[in-house]
This record gives structure tokens, sequence and C-alpha cells, in this order.
């Protein structure tokens, strides 16, 4: 059953469109369980309607023309029932109604299962027989795995437009087309997608029309033939070193490079319009689905050759071609994942965002996105990346959302909030040289958090008190092994420098998690609570000692450095930090270096950390709350996990609670409590923290006058009193609803329309 149920969704992500992979469907779910009528019914959200998509077993004229309300037929009643139905006796059930037109009173047994995407009811998939039987339990378990597993292939689907015409997607005027990944850079891109992809990726090649079918058709046949001759002269050469069992290997390949399917099939689909690097994908695709369906072993194995035939005649095809492409102006970068090299190609002027479906804020490519300023949206899981060549976006870089094809409604929203957004950027530049402080007098330190060279430079310009988080792992990613302790010292000299005497707080090396080194991997089932953070750097003395070194010897000219440590977990862990803290002191004295000792601090981002808080602050001179890893670990949501971002939130009161046992834990220790993860930025959670009693807040420097207009119209009492209020809600929704009603209370409802 496994078997099947992976082949059918296979050549289902891999159909040309919605009708396409509907047909597959009915047609594979009918023949695989032998039932009388496979059909499914997708909800059409304009009218209300669930409409016949697709069919096996019914007339085929009605598909399209039968449409059922919501609260009408068998059908409907699966819809509002959400759950599957089970009857040998359709006919009889008071929901039933009957459509002359598709000719089903032939059939009496009727098994309906709702196709639900994120609770998002999508359509149903039915069975029918003309028996009148109830289906057995295993018949209804298929059809609800079936059902399950369809919603993700559907919905993606529908958000590449769906139907298909001469090979090409064409958009179908069918519900929502916004996507959900994780924040990547900030800002709002509009523009038309180009997808990125890397030579010889087979299933990563886009779709693209084509003008000059003819020579595209040539070009195919040239590629088809260099690999010929390319797996002959291999053949050839290995003919007397290997037995000729296995030398009959080539003779497969060769083969597979002659056979009707591959070559017709991909001139077949040239001629429908796809250029021919999209149209050997799909020919692939098709190719290795019956391979991978094959009960025998080696037969499956087949498979991975194709994959490889595939490959090396796309890389003929991408020589012969060059694959140049004009960048045009106004492009949004697309890729399943994009490096920073394919970035680096298209000229920054052009570039308008970028959109990828895996990684994370914390990739490369979302690095230097926000170095160069350009917006981006990681970790799209369902973006159909090969359906996107030239397809309207918009990249929502602070919400993480993508929409394609966006109609005028969505488009004229988004330049509304951009046109807000940057209006009220330029008012509040009159607050840059402001303190900010409260109207009752008490001065909140505002601090940048930073990572690139680009960052120190805008913070730089930007009025703040210091930095409170400099994330140094940069130059770690950026180079193919550990930077020396030169190195280091030099890039630390340019971050403390320029801000001195202002604090620069250094966070140490937090690497693994979601933060890996392409030179020293480390493979985990569950990175996020391996080794990631101070747990590394201890267990690795040599590379903590250096870059603890090099920050001192930064620091001997400057003196406004402070040392954060990441992850800790258990109070041992500053013990052992502050031992070789010591002993770096210890050795950089003896080789005649001054030393400034610098305050010492604890990222308190792991739950555990929140309830040593004492112990922990008796140990350090300060503590930074890490809001993005400590609502993680709280919530148990992957940060960066685009299928549970609507569980992750900030104002959840048991993150609020944790920040308030930090809090009065620094009180009692007398050490210094801020805040450095993204709640620190967000305004309405800065009137929770300054309620609080929080003492610093560090946050990217595009937030920081949002903040200060925040913390100079809120006095401390006023702050306490919402926080008392807020702490009293159950809900995060609540809680956001209420400081937004405040912040429009107190005049400062930009900040609520802005989006952020
Ligand atoms: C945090 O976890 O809140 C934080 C600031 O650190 P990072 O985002 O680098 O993990
Ligand atoms: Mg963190």
């Amino acid at each position: 059953m496994l078997q099947t149920l992976h082949s059918i969704i296979q050549e289902v992500n891999a159909a040309r469109g919605l009708q396409h992979a509907l047909n597959i469907i009915v047609k594979r779910v009918a023949d695989s369980t032998h039932v009388d009528v496979c059909s499914v019914y997708l909800v059409d959200q304009d009218t209300q309607e669930f409409v016949l998509m697709a069919t096996r077993g019914l007339n085929p004229d009605s598909v399209g023309h039968v449409r059922l309300r919501f609260d009408e037929g068998l059908v409907g009643l699966v819809g509002e029932r959400k759950e599957p139905l089970n009857l040998e006796d359709a006919e009889s059930h008071p929901r039933f109604r009957y459509f002359p037109e598709t000719g089903e009173e032939k059939f009496h047994s009727f098994l309906g299962a709702p196709i639900i995407h994120f609770r998002r009811l999508l359509g149903v998939l039915v069975v029918q027989q003309a028996a009148r039987r109830r289906f057995g339990e295993e018949e209804v378990a298929f059809i609800v795995t079936m059902a399950a597993q369809l919603s993700g292939a559907i919905a993606h689907s529908e958000a590449s437009g769906g139907e298909t015409s001469g090979g090409l997607p064409t958009p179908l005027p069918l519900t929502r087309r916004a996507l959900q990944g994780v924040p990547g850079a900030p800002g709002v891109a509009f523009g038309r997608a180009m997808v990125a992809y890397s030579p010889a990726d087979l299933f990563a090649v886009p779709d693209r029309p084509v003008e000059d079918v003819e020579s595209e058709v040539a070009a195919f046949r040239a590629a088809l033939q260099a690999v010929r001759a390319e797996v002959q002269d291999l053949a050839d050469r290995l003919a007397d070193a290997i037995p000729s069992d296995e030398h009959m290997m080539f003779d497969v390949y060769l083969k597979m490079l002659d056979s009707e399917s591959l070559v017709d099939g991909t001139e077949q689909r040239i001629r429908e319009g796809n250029w021919a690097c999209g149209a050997l994908r799909d020919s692939i695709a098709q190719h290795v689905s019956v391979f991978d369906e094959m009960e025998d072993p080696y037969l499956r194995e087949r498979a991975s050759d194709i994959r490889d035939v595939g490959r090396r005649i796309l890389m003929r095809l991408q020589m012969d071609s060059g694959d140049t492409r004009d960048v045009p102006e106004g492009t949004i970068l697309v890729g399943e994942e994009i490096s920073a090299s394919q970035l680096a190609e298209i000229p920054t002027e052009r570039l308008h965002g970028v959109v990828t479906a895996r990684g994370s804020g914390n990739s490369h490519v979302a690095i230097l996105a926000r170095a160069l300023n350009i917006p981006a949206v990681m970790g799209v899981a369902e973006l159909p990346v090969g359906r996107l060549e030239n397809r309207d976006l918009i990249a929502d870089g602070y919400s993480g959302r993508v929409h394609i094809d966006p109609d005028k409604q969505v488009r004229k929203e988004y330049h509304r909030l951009v046109r807000e957004d940057a209006e009220l950027s330029q008012e509040l530049q009159v607050l840059r040289d402001e303190p900010a402080q409260t109207p009752c007098g008490f001065r909140m330190g505002l601090y940048a958090n930073t990572g690139l060279m680009a960052d120190i430079t805008s913070s730089l310009a930007s009025g703040c008190d210091g930095i409170g988080l400099h994330r140094t792992e940069f130059p770690f990613m950026v180079r193919e092994r550990f930077p020396g302790e030169d190195e280091q010292t030099v890039v630390y000299r340019q971050v403390l420098e320029p801000f001195a005497p202002r604090p620069v707080v250094l966070r140490t090396l937090d690497v693994g998690g979601d933060k890996p080194l392409p030179y020293f991997p480390v493979r985990e089932e569950n990175p996020f609570l391996g080794w990631r953070g101070i747990r590394l750097t201890l267990d690795h003395p040599e590379i903590f000692l250096t870059q603890l070194r090099a920050m001192l010897r930064a620091n001997a000219d400057c003196g406004n450095l402070r040392i954060l440590l990441p992850m800790v977990s258990r109070v041992q862990e500053v013990d052992e930090a502050r031992v070789l803290l010591d002993r770096a002191r210890a050795e950089l004295e003896e080789e005649g270096v001054e030393i400034s000792m610098p305050s010492i601090g604890v990222m308190v981002e792991v739950p555990s950390a929140v309830y040593q808080a004492d112990s922990i602050a008796r140990r350090v001179d300060f503590l930074s709350i890490g809001s993005n890893d400590l609502t993680q670990y709280l919530l148990a949501v992957d940060r960066n996990n685009a299928r549970v971002a609507g569980l992750y939130d900030e104002l959840h009161p048991a993150v609020l609670q944790a920040v308030r046992q930090v809090v009065e834990a620094g009180v009692r220790n007398d050490c210094h409590v801020s805040v450095c993860g993204a709640m620190a930025g967000d305004p309405a959670s800065a009137i929770l923290l300054l309620g609080l009693g929080v003492e610093g807040l560090s946050m990217s420097v595009s937030s920081l006058l949002r903040v200060k207009w925040v913390i100079r119209s809120f006095t401390r009492q006023q702050a306490a009193a919402l926080l008392e209020e807020a702490l009293t809600l159950e809900n995060p929704a609540d809680v956001r609803r209420r400081l937004n009603r405040a912040l429009e209370e107190a005049g400062l409802g930009g900040l609520v329309r802005a989006g952020k």
C-alpha cells in the first residue's frame, strides 16, 4: 500500500498543473482500489461551491459542470463534518442529491474523504461502487491517507496557478495564492520571478516558453547525440576492465537514450511550448515514477540511472545554450535553495527580492540580502519553484509571506503599506538624536543588533547607545576554515573601535542548530537540541580560546567590550567559560598584552536558564534575553518552520511570564537585564518590556526609531498597568490586540498600520 501511495504522490507532484494532477489522482486511485468511480470535487471559494474537477467512472462531460453548495449533497456533508463518510446505500441518505448528468444512478456505495490542508478544506475525494456494500477498514484508511497526502500536492498546484495549456501553466482563478515562509530580510519586494537553479540540477529546472520550437528540438537532439557518444566512449574505455555483465549497464544507458518515451516524449513537450530543459525534466520525472513504482528492487534501482541520464543531457543542453539569461529590472530571484554566489551574480540594482523554498533567516543568502537591503523570504516549503519563472510576485520580508500573481487588491494594499512605512520612517528621523526617555524620566538603553560590517555603518548613523548583540558567526560562515586569531582580532576591532566608548556586546560563536559551518558539518537528528552555541565551543576549547583571545586583544585599545555567552542551559557552562576567559587573559598578559577585563553576560534563551536565572545572575554582570530561541524552546515551535509559524508568538503568556522571572532575578541580584531577540524591536512588545523593568533593548537598526517613539510615549507606570492587564489574558492574539489599542490611543497608530 505504501508503495502505491508513494508512486501516486510522485506522479502527482510531477504533473504539469492542477488539472493534470487531478486526472492522475482519479485514474490511479480507481485502478489501485478497483472501484467503479473515483472523483475529486474542489472548493471554489468565489462561489462557495464544490465543483466536480475530475472523475473516473462518471460521465466525463459533467466535469466542471456539476456544482454543489457547501450544504448540499453527500459531498457537502463530508466537507461540513470534515470526516469520512462510508455508505452502503447512498440514495437512501437524506442528504443524497442526484445529478442526472453524471450517470451516477448505477452506483450505490459511497465513500468520501475530505481533502484538508492546514485546516483549510480544499475538496472531497470520492469513490463509488455499483454493488451495495460498506467499504472495508483498509479501503477507508487508504482513501483517507490518500486525501491527506494529496492535500499538499493540490495546494501546491493551486498556488502555482493550476491549469495547463500547451504544457505551460496559466493562472486559474482559484482561491488563495499566498504561501507562508519565514522572514529572511526585511522589506517588501514587488517583481517578477526568475528561477535560479544549479547547473545539472534537473528537478530545479523551471518551465520556460520557447519561441523557436525547431531550433529547441534540434538542440535537444544534439545534446542526446553528444551524451550517446559520451556513454559509448565510457563503455569502450572500460570494456576490458570490467566483467561483461557489469558492462551491460552501459547498454541499458544507451537504450534509455534511444527510448521512444524519452526522445519522442521530450520532443512532444517542446512542441507543446516548453523549452528543452523543462521538457526533459518532465520526461525524466515520468520515467522515474514508473520505475520507482516497480516491485522488483533491481528495476527500482533503474530510476537512479534515468535521473543520471537526465542530468547528463541537461548538462549538454546548458553547455550548448550557454544558458545566459538577461536579468530584467525588478527581478525576484527564486529557488529551492539559492547560494550566496548565485545571488551575487545578479546585478543588485535589478534585484528586488529573494525567495527560497529551503533555508532560514540564518542562511548565507538571507544574510547577504540583509546586507544588500533586499527583502527576502526563506523556507517557503510549498513554493512551486518549477512553475514560477516570470510570474508576478510580492515577497513580504516582514511577515515571510509570498503572493503569487497577486490581485489588484493585494497589490494596492501592499503599495499602501510600503508608502506608509516609508513616510513613517521619514517622520521618525526627528527622533534620531533624542534620548529614549519615558515622559516620567526613565532612560531605556537602545542598542543595535549587528553581524555584518554593513550593519555597523548603519548602526553608527542610527543614534543608538551601542551594540547590544553582535553575532560573530558571519566571519566563520564565509570562510573555508575557522578564522585565525589575527583575522578575528581585526574583525572585532572594526566593530569595537567605531563605537568606543559606547558599549559593544560581542557574542561568542553560536553555530550549530540553524547556523551550520560548511567546513565543520554537524549532522544531527535534532540540531536545535544538539551541539550548538556554548556546548560546542566548550567542547572545543581551542576554538573558544582563539575567539576569546581575539576579542580581548581587539579590546586592548578600545575598552568597550562586553562578552555574551549563547545557549547556556546550566550554570557549569558559565563557570567553565569563565575559567577559559581567565586563561585567555592570563596568557595574553604573559605575552605582554595589556588587558582591560570586559564585563560578561549570559543569554537567557533556554527555559532552564529562566529557572536558574538567580544562580546565573550571581555569576555574571548582565543577562540578555534571547527571545527568539526562548520563544522557540518554550513553545516547542521551530522558529524556522513555516508550517508552525502561526504558533510562534513572543506575546504568548508563557514567554511573558518567563521574561518577568528573569527580570525579577536580575533585580534580586543587581544584574543588568536587557532583551536582544526580535521581541525588543516590536513596538507592541516594547511597551510590555518597559513595564517589566527591562533596562535595555537591542534590535535591528530598522526598528530603532519606532521603539524609541514608544519609549518616549509611555510612562513606566502606564506600561506596568498594561503589563498587568496583559498578564491576565490567556491568548497571545488578545495581548496583541490590547497593545495595538494602547498604541492607537496614544497616537502611535502608525506603528500598528505599518504592520510590523
Ligand atoms: C535569540 O535567540 O533571541 C537571539 C538573539 O539569538 P539568535 O537569533 O542569534 O539565535
Ligand atoms: Mg539565540
